[in-house]
């Protein structure tokens, strides 16, 4: 963290000092809002949480040395300086998005409904080949984590790989204005959030609004297999970059970089042709799922627009990891389960289904709900079932309340699956263990309410 004063904090986020007068130019060592974590130096916005309110630990961190505070709330005996604001949850966002602007830094913003966190893994493999990086750990792509994850960016990081999630209209200027992104990448524009946005157009209004936060002539890289996306014309006089799986978008316009010859080693992951505008090249992209190609192509494509050559592109892909709970393949009492808890809609729902496909054993789904989905949420779970039924898959396990119709779906389409409905986790489990068998391959996926990393942290101690 470099020259971020108090008297600049207090300025950007329309604040008032109270303090010392010498102490206005201290410059803090970090900025958190999490007590525990508050060091020396470093100075802590206090934010009223749904839980907690953050005033509560302001004595605290001062006693843990913490320079200053970010307070809605007038100190009665101060303990130390502190900026007064009329809300901490906005004053972490100026904060945020000053100190991003003092940072001589490229970012690449990435959002979408789907693989957001996957595609932001995949394009921070392939910078990391040339470029000190700094990505979004884990899932923080909100108006806190976001802010936060800025906050860990020092001199020497060259590039920060940045998530970016909304789920309703506006967000996303909020996002933008903080990370100011000089490309921005979208992996599609889906299913999830039709609560707020209602549709898919207006999931692609909501997402495209980070345009208007482009820094200067910024690049906007967009997945050109999406049909929305690709009707998205110039960006401040600027062609975007599309990506896709042949030479044209779903529009007819040119895709910069391609894949052909895509080729699935089950379990192993990817294999495809590249098409680069100067050459074509193997490349091997080591997580299963045909998805994770579009993620690599547009890691190749971030990568090409920052001067990456061809080799490191591919280098940085073949090196590509996922993290806990999207297609984490964990190999456990003989079985290979696939750990896809983290979250699930629509489109991932079907894309891990079809990764569950190239299993060599007996496939097993275990499903939950998904959330977030509006008034359609019980049609798309059926047609979820209806396409696990089409898919050959030897069982289907679920639970949830919206499950019910997904259960539905697959009786009413399937010949040869065992279907098992559940109330509870609890039953599904020791139904589950009493039928599974060495050489099963398990997919466990339902969104992130339905806490299924539960099942995979039972199957992995027993079954
Ligand atoms: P969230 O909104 O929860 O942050 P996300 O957009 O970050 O989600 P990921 O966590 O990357 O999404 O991916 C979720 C799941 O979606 C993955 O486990 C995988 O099954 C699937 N997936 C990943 N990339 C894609 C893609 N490009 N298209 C469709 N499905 C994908
Ligand atoms: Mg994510």
């Amino acid at each position: 963290m470099k020259n971020l004063t108090l008297e600049h904090i207090a300025d950007c986020c329309h604040g008032t000092y109270i303090g010392p007068e010498e102490q206005r130019n201290f410059e803090v060592t970090g900025v958190v809002i999490d007590s525990r974590k508050a060091e020396a130096g470093n100075l802590f916005v206090a934010i009223k949480g749904e839980r907690v309110d953050g005033h509560t630990f302001i004595d605290a961190v001062y006693g843990q040395g913490a320079a200053a505070v970010v307070s809605e709330q007038r100190l009665e005996v101060p303990k130390g300086p502190y900026i007064l604001v009329e809300s901490t949850a906005q004053a972490l966002k100026d904060i945020a998005a000053f100190y991003r602007d003092s940072l001589d830094i490229k970012v690449v913003g990435i959002t979408g409904s789907v693989g957001k966190t996957s595609t932001k893994e995949m394009i921070a493999s392939v910078l990391s080949e040339k470029y000190r990086v700094l990505k979004t750990a884990g899932n923080f792509n909100n108006e806190i984590g976001l802010p936060l994850t800025i906050f860990r960016l020092s001199e020497e990081d060259e590039v920060a790989v940045l998530e970016m999630g909304i789920s309703d209209f506006n967000e996303m200027h909020r996002l933008g204005a903080i990370a100011k992104p000089d490309i921005c990448v979208i992996t599609n524009i889906g299913l999830c959030h039709l609560e707020n946005l209602g549709s898919r157009d207006g999931i692609l209004k909501a997402k495209t609004e980070i345009f208007e936060h482009l820094n200067g002539t910024g690049t906007v890289i967009l997945n050109g297999e999406d049909d929305k996306l690709s009707t998205v014309e110039n960006v401040n006089g600027k062609a975007p970059v599309f990506y896709g799986k042949s030479e044209k978008n779903q529009c007819g316009k040119e895709n910069c970089i391609y894949a052909t010859e895509i080729r699935n080693l089950g379990l192993d992951g990817m294999k495809a042709v590249f098409h680069f505008p100067e050459c074509t090249k193997e490349v091997e992209i080591p997580i299963p799922g045909e998805h994770n190609v579009l993620n690599a192509l547009a890691g190749a494509c971030v990568g090409m627009e920052l001067g990456l050559d061809v080799e490191q592109i591919c280098a940085g892909i073949k090196k590509a990891q996922t993290i806990g709970g999207r297609t984490n393949l964990i190999h456990a009492n003989d079985m290979l389960i696939i750990d896809d808890c983290y979250n699930a809609n629509p489109v991932s729902m079907r894309a891990s289904i079809d990764v569950l496909t190239q299993a060599k054993g007996r496939m097993i789904a275990v499903l939950g709900d998904m959330g977030e989905l509006g008034a359609d949420e019980k049609r798309l779970h059926y047609e979820v079932g209806a396409y696990a039924a089409s898919r050959g898959l030897d069982a289907l396990f679920c639970c949830g309340e919206l499950s019910k119709e997904l259960a539905k779906g697959a009786e009413e389409h399937s010949e040869t699956m065992e279907i098992f409905y559940f109330a509870t986790k609890e039953e599904l489990l020791l139904h589950l263990k009493s039928y599974l068998k060495k050489g099963d391959t398990i997919l466990v996926k339902a969104s992130h309410f339905m806490e299924f990393p539960d099942i995979v942290r039972s199957l992995q101690a027993s079954v």
